[in-house]
């Protein structure tokens, strides 16, 4: 796939605005492509609240890279980035602490590493300045993260229209379709409407059961810059039950308009579960948005009659990330519909997770590069990790669109029927290969 390339202001230069997990890897694949690469960090001068060190490639939380089987999304993911020459992928290897089957890292060491390849690299500046606002005019790479700073998000804002700017996640969990009972899940949208959704019909006492578990389930405790300012649209559907018994059942879990086939009758309580994709191959939980625990949410949720099986490809949660609401805005390159020049990297872009910011900073970097000279900029294709990620941020069809981690949902569906525990190396070969073949192709 190709776009148009209108001639940026200048060259041979690409700007990288943030160096974290995706500004240093996109500053790393611009630079190995030969061309001359600033990047702009506010650290040390100032720090987000949850970022601490003066080094680049800061993980600011947990020091796991989640899991590295390739059988599994993530680890086919990584695998991908090893194969693209990803620096956060050789920092990774280089600092890997024991921890069984995750690829986990010294968090000090590993940002060491990325810190001093990128000053080892003569064509990579480093300016640890804040910036406000992108020039436009240049090839310009934002990946400023979850914590952007507020100038910079104002910005953002001005550029892409505010109502397409958001500020928090208020996530639903979202289940795989092959591990719901449809035996006991029917489909139908209120009043007969057409059958847009899944319904899981409870009964009085399978609802009170649910309730108490809800009620007495551990909540995540929030960190001080994330005070929550819930909008009364979007609460978490534990705040929503303990304002009463009855609450749910005049909100998300409302039966009304809803008639069970198996009974005949309206269900007491509705969960209703919502396509996240056209293909049908993952459903979200209207309404349940969460701040539980995770191993909370996957305890009472399936307590849902229906979901006692469900796969949970993302778990609910509630905290501060600036993103942009990229499909209709992005390109599968990257960069702005509206403003080629300039490309979005990272978690802002909408993806979730240190690896998967870090890959769109590797496409980003690979992308700059090629806008720069006027080459055809390139899409991973849709069976690879990296292909499945960029089709998230770009699939306009996506109803409430919400940052996503990389999971095999998001992939086109395998051919013919695969037994569950093959399914993960099937995926991972058949991606590995378009992988091959796409690099071949790209001359990467
Ligand atoms: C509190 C918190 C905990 C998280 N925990 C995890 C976790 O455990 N595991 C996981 O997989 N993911 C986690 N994430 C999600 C995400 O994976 C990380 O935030 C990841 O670091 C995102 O990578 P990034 O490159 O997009 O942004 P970052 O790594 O945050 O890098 C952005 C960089 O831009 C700089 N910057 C910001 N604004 C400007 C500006 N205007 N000018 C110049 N520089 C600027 C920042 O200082 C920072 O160095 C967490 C997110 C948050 C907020």
């Amino acid at each position: 796939m190709t776009t148009q390339n209108p001639e940026p202001k200048t060259q041979n230069l690409v700007v990288i605005i943030g160096g974290g997990l995706a500004g240093s890897e996109a500053a790393w694949q611009a630079a190995r492509r030969g061309v001359r690469v600033r990047v702009h960090e506010m650290k040390p001068r100032k720090f987000s609240p949850a970022h601490g060190s003066p080094l680049l490639g800061e993980l600011v939380c947990s020091n796991s890279l989640r899991a590295d089987r390739v059988e599994s999304a993530v680890g086919l993911l990584k695998e991908e980035m090893r194969r693209l020459d990803s620096l956060i992928m050789a920092a990774a290897a280089a600092t890997r602490v024991p921890a069984g089957k995750a690829l986990a890292v010294d968090r000090e060491a590993f940002a060491a590493f990325i810190t001093e390849a990128l000053a080892s690299e003569p064509l990579v500046e480093v300016v640890r300045e804040e910036v406000a606002a992108p020039d436009p005019e240049m090839t310009t790479i934002i990946a400023t993260g979850p914590l952007t700073s507020e100038p910079l998000a104002e910005a953002l804002g001005r550029l892409t229209g505010q109502e397409h700017l958001h500020f928090y996640d208020a996530i639903a969990p979202i289940v795989t379709a092959e591990s719901l009972d449809l035996g006991k899940i029917f489909r139908a949208s209120r009043y007969g409407a057409g059958d847009d959704y899944l319904n899981c019909p409870f009964t009085e006492a399978e609802y009170a059961a649910f309730y108490e578990a809800l009620m007495a389930a551990e909540q995540v405790p929030l960190k001080a810059f994330e005070e929550p300012r819930y909008f009364e649209g979007c609460l978490p559907v534990e705040i929503m039950a303990a304002r009463g018994y009855q609450t749910l059942l005049f909100g998300p879990l409302k039966p009304v308009g809803l008639i069970d086939p198996a009974t005949g009758r309206q269900p007491f309580a509705v969960v209703q579960l919502r396509a996240e994709n056209r293909e049908g191959t993952l459903y979200n939980l209207v309404g349940f948005q969460t701040k539980l625990k995770y191993g909370e949410q996957q305890r009472v949720f399936r307590l849902i009659p229906g979901l006692e099986q469900a796969e949970f490809a993302r778990l609910g949660s509630i905290h501060r990330n600036t993103f942009i609401h990229s499909p209709g805005l992005l390109s599968p390159h990257l960069n702005f519909l509206a403003h080629p020049h300039l490309f979005l990297a990272g978690q802002i872009s909408g993806v979730e997770g240190y690896v998967e910011s870090a890959s769109m900073g590797l496409l980003a970097g690979i992308n700059a590069t090629r806008h720069l000279r006027s080459q055809p900029l390139a899409t991973p294709p849709r069976e690879t990790a990296l292909g499945a990620l960029i089709y998230h941020l770009t699939n306009t069809a996506t109803k409430d669109f919400q940052p996503m981690n990389v999971n095999f949902g998001l992939f086109p569906a395998l051919e013919g029927r695969i037994p569950k525990k093959l399914r993960g190396a099937a995926y991972a070969e058949r991606a590995l290969e378009a992988l091959e073949e796409w690099m071949r192709r790209e001359e990467l």
